[in-house]
């Protein structure tokens, strides 16, 4: 494996900025100094002048792959690894969703295949769907041998993978013997179901009727409940996608009461709004779970990112395409497969929105991509942290960088985008993976890229 000196970069993590080189070698951070002397002539010099040195991004929260009732999500671990990747995100976590009464060895196993083909470092969530005779004791097997230590827990879909609330404290008290976290969706299923079914028995199906089948409050009621289940069962709380302004509110009243709660949000609740629904089909693209939701909600959720309530921006990229054979609309929220992607424009996007207009910091900014969820997750200081020691996944990022995001050039495997015409400021200029340069100045080296499973810790 080849060598690496990168020269002249400004190195900046989650609490320090400092100019230094670095010394990569084996895959790892070798040394970080001043002008460092390579020992080896064939060693590759990248001169980062002009550019930050950033640790590789962490999406802690991704669906390659995914069946649904209406096909799988549009790209594979493949294609969204080369996604990620090119958006500077060197590490993917992904789910394990077992059917009901499977045992969670054999969803793993099979979810492990498909997760094979990574060209990024990826790591598993693993949903629990109903609990079983084994259930615990599968649980501490996944948290002591396979390096899950995280479990994710619906209190939405129960037809499907949705638990109701005594399941979801039992699973909860297990979570919390094996030492690991819970991750919950959520948003109040039965009240979910029932607005549904009534707005498709009454034709209500229109996009524009989309946010009334999912509105704030089955949100904000089941976040208090997930963080009242988690003062009892005293097992730390991670709650996904959040989009409300009293959602953030009730995060910020159970940190003060000192509970283990965390909580992520994603660049689409940050930067759209409710009012693309209004476009009839061509809001179709835009049917995600939980939807989008008012202005005062962005701006809240943007200040809890900034105050540190919210800890991880993760993409729950899920994307769809929308003229393929999974589409079945148009003008149809029930029919249309519910998600979208962003995995490879995270970093840029929140970059640019949060960094460049002032809404965070830079440091901020790497807190929120690479070194929270590096922590929450068990991979820190492996991954979020440039350091000695550390996996070599690094990004030197041009500031500067202006373009425009649109399905036709974006890697991700899908034909449309939310983000369509967006201007974003600030990009990767070369994403080192593993210790080689796999991505430089919007070329792949894919012969390069490999990714590899990664057990994290408690
Ligand atoms: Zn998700």
């Amino acid at each position: 494996m080849e060598d690496i000196l990168i020269r002249n970069g400004l190195i900046t993590t989650h609490n320090r900025q400092y100019k230094s080189d670095i010394l990569i070698s084996g895959g790892k951070i070798k040394n970080i100094g001043e002008k460092l002397i390579p020992e080896d002539k064939n060693i590759r010099m990248v001169d980062a002048s002009g550019h930050i040195i950033l640790p590789g991004g962490v999406d802690p929260h991704v669906h390659m792959s995914l069946p649904t009732g209406n096909g799988r999500s549009s790209d594979d671990f493949e294609s969204g690894s080369i996604a990620a990747l090119s958006g500077g995100t060197t590490t993917i976590i992904d789910f394990v969703t077992p059917e009901r009464g499977e045992s969670l060895h054999s969803a793993l196993s099979k979810r492990k295949k498909e997760a094979e083909n990574s060209l990024c470092d990826y790591s598993l969530h693993m949903s629990i769907t109903s609990i079983g005779p084994e259930t615990e004791k599968e649980m501490f097997e996944m948290v002591k041998n396979e390096g899950i230590t995280s479990f994710k827990l619906y209190m939405a879909y129960k037809s499907s993978v949705g638990m109701d609330d005594k399941d979801i404290l039992k699973a909860m008290d297990m979570v919390k013997r094996a030492g690991g976290i819970s991750m919950i969706h959520c948003e109040n299923g039965d009240v979910e179901d029932f607005l549904n079914e009534k707005m498709v028995n009454s034709g209500k199906t229109g996009i524009g009727n989309y946010t009334g089948s999912r509105p704030p409050e089955i949100e904000i009621d089941a976040v208090n409940r997930a963080i009242l289940f988690s003062g009892i069962t005293k097992c730390p709380l991670y709650i996904v996608h959040l989009t409300t302004e009293q959602g953030v509110e009730s995060i910020l009243k159970a940190k003060k009461r000192g509970l283990h709660v965390f909580a992520e949000t994603c660049p689409h609740y940050l930067t759209l709004d409710d009012s693309v629904y209004e476009k009839g089909e061509k809001g179709a693209k835009y049917i995600m779970s939980p939807p989008l939701r008012k202005i005062h909600d962005i701006q809240r959720l943007w200040d809890g990112l900034n105050d540190g309530t919210l800890e991880v921006i993760s993409t729950d990229h899920c994307p769809f395409n929308s003229k393929g054979d999974d589409y079945s609309g148009p003008d149809d929220f029930s029919s249309i497969p519910k998600g979208v992607g962003g995995v490879d424009h995270r970093m840029s996007l929140i970059y640019s929105k949060g960094v460049n207009e002032k809404r965070i910091s830079i440091h901020r900014f790497v807190n929120l991509v690479s070194t929270r969820p590096a922590k929450i997750f068990g991979l820190y200081p492996q991954k979020g942290i440039i350091t000695k020691g550390s996996d070599a996944d690094l990004v030197v990022w041009d500031p500067e960088k202006s373009s425009k995001i649109t399905a036709k050039t974006q890697f991700q495997n899908c034909d449309s985008s939310v983000y369509e015409n967006f201007k974003i400021t600030g990009a990767p200029s070369i994403v080192i993976a593993g210790g080689k340069v796999v991505f430089e100045k919007g070329n792949f080296d894919l012969t390069r890229a490999k990714g590899n499973y990664i057990y994290r810790k408690r």
